[in-house]
């Protein structure tokens, strides 16, 4: 789907004007949100408390009534999200909203353990939490919400939810449409819920709140911290700089398509994009003459290379956040560079102390670092991921070099021979995730990571063989 200007205007209209009305509800109904985070949990308790007395067959019904809504509201919702962040492109919105509608898994990822011995039969059941609360990112308004709502209930919770105030109208709208789905599915009210104004308070009163009993959070390094400091159960999703390594037995021109869609997707906002290449000296002219002939990557002269730097990082080496999620040609027409509509990616050779060989840039700007072989390649792919545990990837087909980097980087994701999307499920096997709690552990979230173990022992009996 191409992202089209008028299109995206008036729907974004009719979805401003829908979210004024309360989303196809009638006057009076409760529609998830409330003024204060006192009556966001309460609301939230008490539907937890109807969810987990209903039947598990209804609690599916809930989930497939928000998949079905959620791709209802689709290019609606893409087009607000990209109006209201100004972030990333509305066709991979949209796609980012079909992968969490689809590939987030419900009830059936719940797996009881059951154990038998001479002295009987153990059970063990992933149970509900309680009231989570959860931190969405900007970058994510959509994607974050609905993974996370489908998970979290499927376990049997309930959420409060305070997203990024920057992404109020994306996130509120979002949630809104959840909780509709929920309530026209026979699910309780307040199952979903958070503030009308979402703030940096509010979420410092949800993570203080003492009856919310775990705490999710999508974001940076420091919110990450702030959970964690919390003295709750914390999951936390933080971010990455993913290095994407090229030795010289790949195949090349595979390798240069799958990095210029991987890193160009969403203009580089998924935590997972490759961030930077990092390739064998023997294969690099190569790879970045594979890159042009994509059509979509423009090699930046060294003279543009200095002048981007210079106006997307600060002196005091930070990413300017004015062009973080912007399309390639609007970065590059402020160096006075005009792009055609067809290019996605900017890319340039940049030495290894580069800052966006460092800095999670999060734009469709790509450096490009040329290493003598495959050992120092491993080395510095290690070290410009920087310990976040997040995202790696490699393009080989050596086993014995792909073993290596993946057994060296230790990220939560590694992904071989294909576009950093294949590893959150976009064709690539397994369920999706936008929450990939790297610095907790928990890795690519679903149902079973929100609950908690409970074992049931039933003695001498039971055993049936
Ligand atoms: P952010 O850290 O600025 O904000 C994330 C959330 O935390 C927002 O809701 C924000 O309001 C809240 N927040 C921020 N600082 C806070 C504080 N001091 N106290 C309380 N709440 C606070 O991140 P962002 O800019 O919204 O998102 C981009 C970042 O998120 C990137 O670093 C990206 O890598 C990361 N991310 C990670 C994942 C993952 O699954 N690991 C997914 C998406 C994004």
């Amino acid at each position: 789907m191409e992202f089209n200007e008028q299109i995206v205007a008036s729907v974004v209209e009719k979805v401003i004007a829908a979210l004024n009305r309360g989303p196809e509800c009638e006057s009076g109904d409760f529609t998830g949100l409330v003024d204060t985070v006192d009556e966001a949990v309460e609301h939230a308790e008490e539907a937890q408390k109807k969810l987990i007395s209903m039947s598990l067959r209804s609690r599916d019904e809930i989930i497939a009534s928000i998949r079905k809504a959620v791709l209802a509201n689709n290019e609606v919702m893409s087009a607000l999200a990209v109006r209201e962040t100004k972030l990333g492109r509305y066709e991979d919105k949209v796609r980012e909203n079909i992968l969490c509608a689809t590939k987030t898994p419900g009830t059936e990822d719940l797996r009881p353990l059951a154990l038998t011995g001479d002295d009987g039969l153990v059970l063990v059941e992933p149970a509900p939490v309680g009231v989570i609360g959860a931190l969405t990112p900007i970058t994510n308004p959509t994607g974050t919400l609905i993974h996370n709502s489908i998970s979290m209930l499927a376990a049997g919770n309930s959420v409060v939810f305070n997203p990024h105030p920057s992404a109020r109208e994306t996130s509120t709208g979002m949630l809104q449409i959840i909780h509709k789905a929920i309530t026209d599915a026979g699910g309780p009210e307040g199952l979903v819920t958070g503030v009308r104004q979402p703030s940096l308070e509010t979420a410092k009163q949800l993570i203080e709140h003492p009856r919310i009993r775990m705490l999710v959070v999508t974001g940076g390094r420091p919110v990450v911290n702030v959970v964690l400091r919390s003295g709750k159960k914390a999951i936390g999703a933080g971010a990455g700089n993913p290095p994407v390594l090229v030795d010289e037995t790949a195949n090349i021109r595979r390798a240069a398509q799958c990095i210029v869609n991987g890193a160009s997707i969403n203009n580089n906002i998924f935590c997972t994009c490759e961030k930077e290449v990092i390739v064998v000296d023997e294969v690099a002219d190569s790879l970045i003459k594979f890159m042009q002939e994509t059509g979509k990557a423009y090699l930046l002269t060294p003279d543009e290379a200095e002048r981007i730097t210079r106006l997307v990082v600060s002196p005091e080496k930070k990413i300017n956040h004015a062009y973080i999620g912007k399309d390639v040609q609007v970065i590059l027409r402020d160096i006075g560079v005009e792009l055609g509509e067809e290019y996605r990616l900017a890319i340039f050779e940049a030495p290894k102390d580069h800052p966006l060989v460092w800095l999670e840039q999060m734009m469709p700007v790509m450096p490009i670092v040329r290493v003598r072989d495959v050992e120092e390649g491993i080395r510095f792919g290690v070290a410009v991921e920087q310990g976040n545990r997040h995202t790696a990837l490699m393009h080989s087909t050596n086993v014995n070099n792909m073993t290596a980097f993946a057994r060296a980087v230790q990220t939560t994701l590694f992904v071989k021979n294909g576009p950093s999307y294949a590893g959150i499920g976009m064709g690539g096997e397994g369920h999706t995730a936008f929450t990939i709690a790297g610095p907790t552990g928990e890795g690519m979230t679903s149902a079973r990571t929100f609950t908690r173990s409970r074992r049931c022992t039933l003695v001498e009996a039971f055993r049936i063989v």
